[in-house]
């Protein structure tokens, strides 16, 4: 269990759990009062307060940098809002939709793409708003996948999240669930019996969980995970490449390999997205590349995640390299990083 036992959501909360200094307080909550503060007691456990560059702390404790927002940067940076037919969709893909019931998370990530649309007070679909959004995606045949996000999912209660996911499964061309989230290492211990049965619904229903250390996947959040699997639902992960977090290879490397001995599968490693105030969380694309190709030549193919970018303005994600052919296609790099021609040579 547990030391702390209450979710801090306030700069005085913060000093309180000795997590930043009280001369901080002030300008912190102007932070705070910008964009929503939350860390669980799962979390806060985690934290090593005598490491000013604490993994978990940067991704979680709010800082003054927030506040400087880059002219790239966008408060809607991956366009959700251009492709929105109907409050709470958002429909980007043919043949998939997000389907985002609340705008509220466990914990706030101070690197979140959807910082400006979250947090707590910002409020779930209403009924009627819910209603016209099953509708739409009952009346668009193409879609095969909803992904249910938002905020996170898991926060509501089983019995809201059971409604939902019968009437989305009531759809007949609606053929997989997917649910985004970060509870099971944010909050463990909602991961319930209760929680469990309201997934079960005869389609095939899989569960993304947002991880971005190793030092995540405590006992009980990999706990948490067995019994999502043993459960019937297949896990995979995304995780953002975040500088300072989890951008050197033995980091990444240990957070692929913990995942996959949770038997989750990696799925995304996300370029951080230019999300008004995280400048100093990003990375560049060519170290992002770097790091891919040392993670290629050292892990296992199962802990190879896709390393992608959601193009800024809505124009989807694509995967971004390092490519190993030259752009000729007469050469291969190995995972030594040696070229070989392709076909080879005769004689070679
Ligand atoms: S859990 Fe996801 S949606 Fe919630 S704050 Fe973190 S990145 Fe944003």
């Amino acid at each position: 269990m547990p030391a702390n036992s209450k979710t801090l959501r306030s700069a005085s909360a913060l000093v309180e759990a000795q997590l930043i200094k009280p001369e901080r307080v002030d300008a912190l909550q102007n932070v705070a009062s910008r964009y929503a503060v939350a860390i669980t007691p799962a979390l806060v456990d985690l934290i090593d307060t005598a490491d000013p560059h604490d993994p978990i702390a940067l991704q979680f404790v709010p800082d003054e940098r927030e506040l400087e927002t880059r002219l790239e940067e966008t408060a809607d940076p991956i366009g959700d809002e251009a492709h929105s037919p109907v409050p709470g969709v958002v429909h980007r893909y043919p043949d998939r939709a997000l389907l985002k019931l609340l705008n509220a998370c466990a914990v706030y990530c101070r690197f979140c793409f959807r910082r400006e649309m979250i947090g707590p007070g910002r409020g779930a679909l209403t009924g009627s708003a819910l209603a016209a959004a099953l509708d739409y995606i009952a009346r668009t045949p193409q879609i095969w996948e909803v992904i249910l996000t938002g905020g996170d999912p898991l926060l509501l209660p089983p019995r809201r999240l059971k409604d939902v996911i019968t009437r989305l499964a009531a759809i007949d061309h609606v053929k997989v669930i997917r649910l985004h989230t970060r509870i099971p290492v944010a909050a463990p211990e909602r991961v319930t019996p209760a929680l469990l049965r309201a997934l079960r619904t005869g389609k095939a229903t899989y569960m993304v969980l947002h991880a971005n250390h190793p030092r995540e996947l405590t006992g009980e959040a990999r706990a948490a995970c067995a019994r999502v699997i043993d459960a019937g639902i297949p896990m995979l992960s995304q995780s953002v490449l975040l500088r300072g977090v989890n951008d050197d290879v033995e980091t990444l490397g240990a957070l692929m390999r913990a995942l996959v001995e949770c038997r989750i599968k990696p799925y995304y490693l996300h370029h951080a997205d230019l999300a008004p105030g995280t400048a100093h969380l990003r990375t560049s694309i060519a170290q992002g590349q770097v790091l891919m190709r040392a993670l290629h030549g050292r892990y296992s193919g199962l802990c190879q995640p896709h390393y992608v970018l959601d193009i800024p303005g809505g124009h989807g994600k694509s995967p971004i390299g390092p490519s190993y052919l030259s752009a000729d296609g007469s050469q291969i790099t190995d995972f030594k990083g040696a070229r070989h021609a392709y076909p080879p040579r005769v004689g070679d």
